[in-house]
């Protein structure tokens, strides 16, 4: 057991992807990085196709919308090939766009219509705070109150992992005033992964729609959103898409919604047909697809950046990067747990649920006391993981980048700044 990070180091198909990044460093040496789920490390790629576009937009003028090496004016189409390989759909049905939360509310103009009788949100409780302000002052703007209208799942008493029988159950219970079901597919504090298609199939069966926030999915867990029938999903490419601050959102709209002209949205210039859209006519016709919700022209230099990470992920084969996802976290979790056998007295619990099904690669360790002071310790040695409030360190190994000799001495080191904050017993 001594040297298995050494032997699935050296059996890792993947093991060469770790060059295709910038390592941030610690004291002259490669910092332990595991917070791809926040902010994914930059594609060494990035600065050429950053230079492509400066230096097209530095010798074209607005010239560049047409002759630049990739024409700006079809620019946002560059990226959705791989993207939808990434989140198992039609290119069709993909737009990278905006951001997502602006994303979301442009999907919640089209999917969620309230009606007297129908108005109702279902959603998971402790939603990323963006995604619950976005929801409730969607409630509020259609004339709803949100403490009406908007319908939390919680764990059950004294536990942080929903039950999926008790999201069955509610969407059931409430089938005749549920519009929609919004969730997250993996849940940011947590790592729960929810089971999106049993989810969807509850849904339409209730009669509403549903739609996923992907912001911890993409680029991490299996996602097959087309033939799981999913309404509408939106993402954000700067976790484990590795697209920078502040990168390019996405979102996904099924085919049999995305070719309906009349379905109700908010319009904008570069989601008119493409055929036409430089006429300037007055009357907004919109493109087929996904690509018929996007409000502006293409965000250039954040989705360049996204397209340097894309090529990465095309080169991999995503069932590799799932199979070595598991294998280190459940790496990681095995050294925490014999840990916590050794030290009992040691106040951390992994809530992250067991089952490789319901995670993706985060684990979230919860410190009943001193967490801040151990994450201070920790981010003082070079170990980048991160804290969310009131007590959660998160870690997200990530398999483009991190290394099981990466886990090996985070384990080592996280053991010794324990004892040294809680005692040897
Ligand atoms: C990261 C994250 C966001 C961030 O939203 P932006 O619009 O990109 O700032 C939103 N929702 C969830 C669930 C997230 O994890």
């Amino acid at each position: 057991m001594q040297d298995y990070h050494i032997h699935m180091d050296q059996q890792d198909p993947l093991s060469s992807q770790r060059n295709a990044f910038y390592i941030p460093e610690h004291e002259g040496k490669d910092a332990l990085y595991f917070c791809g789920n926040s902010l994914g490390l930059q594609p060494r790629g990035v600065m050429a196709l950053l230079e492509q576009e400066v230096m097209d937009w530095r010798k074209y003028g607005v010239e560049g919308h047409f002759h630049a090496k990739n024409p700006w004016f079809s620019y946002h189409s560059i990226v959705t090939e791989s993207l939808s390989r990434i989140v198992g759909a039609n290119p069709s049905e993909v737009v990278a766009m905006q951001t997502l939360t602006a994303n979301l509310h442009l999907a919640m103009v089209s999917f969620y219509r309230p009606t007297k009788d129908r108005y109702k949100i279902v959603m998971e409780a402790g939603a990323f705070p963006s995604d619950q302000y976005a929801i409730e002052s969607q409630v509020r703007f259609h004339g709803f109150e949100p403490d009406d209208a908007i319908i939390e799942i919680t764990p059950r008493h004294g536990e942080h992992i929903i039950h999926h029988e008790d999201i069955i159950d509610t969407i059931e219970r409430n089938a005749d005033s549920i519009a929609l079901v919004m969730f997250s597919g993996v849940q940011y504090l947590s790592g729960q992964r929810f089971r999106m298609k049993d989810i969807t199939e509850a849904v339409h069966t209730a009669g509403a729609m549903c739609g996923f926030d992907l912001a911890h999915a993409i680029g991490n867990v299996e996602l097959q959103l087309h033939d799981w029938n999913i309404d509408f999903a939106v993402w954000c490419s700067y976790k484990y898409l590795n697209s920078g601050p502040g990168g390019i959102g996405g979102l996904f709209i099924h085919d049999r919604h995305a070719q309906n002209p009349d379905l109700p949205r908010f319009a904008g210039w570069w989601g008119h047909d493409e055929q036409t859209r430089f006429l300037m006519k007055k009357g907004f016709i919109p493109s087929h697809g996904a690509s018929g919700w996007q409000l502006s022209n293409a965000q250039v230099f954040q989705i360049a950046s996204l397209r340097a990470s894309l090529d990465i992920f095309d080169g991999v084969k995503l069932e590799e990067l799932f199979s070595k996802r598991d294998a280190l976290t459940a790496y990681a979790e095995q050294l925490l747990l014999q840990l916590k056998e050794d030290m009992p007295h040691i106040p951390l619990e992994i809530i992250t649920p067991k089952n490789k099904d319901e995670r993706g690669a985060q684990l979230s360790l919860l410190f009943h006391e001193h967490g801040k002071a151990l994450i201070d310790k920790l981010l003082a040695d070079g170990i980048i993981v991160d804290w969310r409030e009131p007590n959660i360190i998160r870690l997200a190994p990530t398999p483009l980048y991190n290394t099981f000799r990466d886990i090996h001495e985070f384990a080592n080191r996280f053991g010794k700044h324990c004892i040294d904050l809680f005692g040897e017993q």
